[in-house]
């Protein structure tokens, strides 16, 4: 698919960000590109549209770039998984571990139904371990996560057992 060359063009890598020895994937430079952004919409739109998807939820904050646009094409839901303290109402909280220490994902409560269809979207995985904790939050209500999607995979999620069995689906690997 050569939209996947043009989305992978558009990816910019940043050395040494936001700490010596990263690589960071930047996608800031792919929603300048409107034809590469459009793409990216376009592949998860057509992926989704017929899954019976009835919510999409966004992992802060480069998921919230991307879900809305989705959610509205497929007529879903968006909910945004959120770092702790930013939802007003009654929230759930699950906390994950990063590389030094913890974080926390929080979604507010009554937002799922069980029989809600949920796909998960954030910019990258690495590890797995944020998209693990989303896939929590939503489980906790009784919702079934039918896929996690990203732009973009780092290798060592190839595993992928950290996504407590959940299927992942990525566009593009670094470059
Ligand atoms: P994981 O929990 O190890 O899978 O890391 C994924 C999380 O870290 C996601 O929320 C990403 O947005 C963020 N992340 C890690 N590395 C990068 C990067 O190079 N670019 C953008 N986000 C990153």
């Amino acid at each position: 698919d050569p939209r996947l060359e043009a989305i992978s063009a558009a990816i910019r890598v940043v050395p040494d960000f936001p700490k010596k020895g990263i690589m960071f994937q930047d996608i800031t430079t792919l929603l300048l590109d409107h034809k590469a952004f459009k793409h990216t919409i376009d592949i998860f739109v057509d992926r989704y549209r017929d899954m019976q998807i009835s919510v999409v939820a966004g992992v802060e904050a480069r998921g919230f770039l991307l879900g809305p646009s989705i959610a509205l094409a497929i007529g879903a839901k968006f909910i945004p998984l959120r770092k702790p303290g930013k939802l007003p109402g009654k929230v759930i909280s699950e906390s994950y571990e990063l590389e030094y220490g913890h974080d926390r994902l929080e979604m507010h409560v009554g937002t799922v139904e069980p029989r809600d269809r949920v796909i998960i979207i954030d910019d990258l995985v690495a590890t797995g371990g944020t998209l693990s904790a989303a896939i929590s939050l939503m489980e906790s209500q009784g919702a079934e996560v039918v896929e996690c999607a990203c732009v973009i995979g780092l290798p060592e999620v190839k595993g992928q057992h950290k996504l407590k069995g959940k299927p992942l689906y990525v566009l593009v690997e670094p470059s």
